[in-house]
């Protein structure tokens, strides 16, 4: 969260269902809300789960909150872009779901070894391969 002097911002993870992916949600956020948005990686699939990966900003903490609810009630789940992504490589078993879901690359598998490598400098802190790793090998540190 940051407070600035030209308002109130923060970062976001905005998760769409195959339900609304098409709906201009967002759209609406700059038109009825008073918002002002950087889109920072976007996943926008037809009828998939998609998601944004954006700093929203608003002149004051109430009108950041009113957007935020109004997300909520178009049905956009939300989730604040963590700090630091900790990859347990003690943890991880190699199964390459990670590499699949992130969207900036910060997961490759190497093919001569097929052994999961990962560059936080790439990370945007998405947190999806949090929620996606099946033996919890990521960590997100606030
Ligand atoms: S999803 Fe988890 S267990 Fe699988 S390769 Fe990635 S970090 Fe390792
Ligand atoms: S949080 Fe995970 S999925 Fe998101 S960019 Fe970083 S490594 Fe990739």
């Amino acid at each position: 969260m940051n407070k600035k002097s030209n308002g109130y911002s923060k970062r976001i993870v905005l998760h769409f269902t195959k339900e609304i992916w098409d709906k201009p949600i967002v759209y609406r956020l700059v038109k009825d809300y008073d918002l002002i948005f950087n889109i920072l990686k976007a996943s926008i699939l037809p009828r998939q789960e998609s998601y944004l990966v954006m700093e929203l900003i608003g002149d004051t903490k109430e009108t950041f909150d009113r957007g935020i609810e109004y997300l909520r009630r178009s049905g956009v789940s939300i989730q604040p872009v963590e700090k630091d992504i900790h990859w347990l490589d003690n943890k991880c078993v190699h199964c390459g779901a990670c590499v699949s879901i992130c969207p900036s690359g910060a997961f490759t598998i190497d093919r001569s070894t097929m052994m999961i490598q990962f560059d936080p400098n790439l990370c945007s802190a998405c947190s999806l391969c949090v929620r996606g790793c099946p033996v919890r090998a990521v960590e997100a540190e606030l």
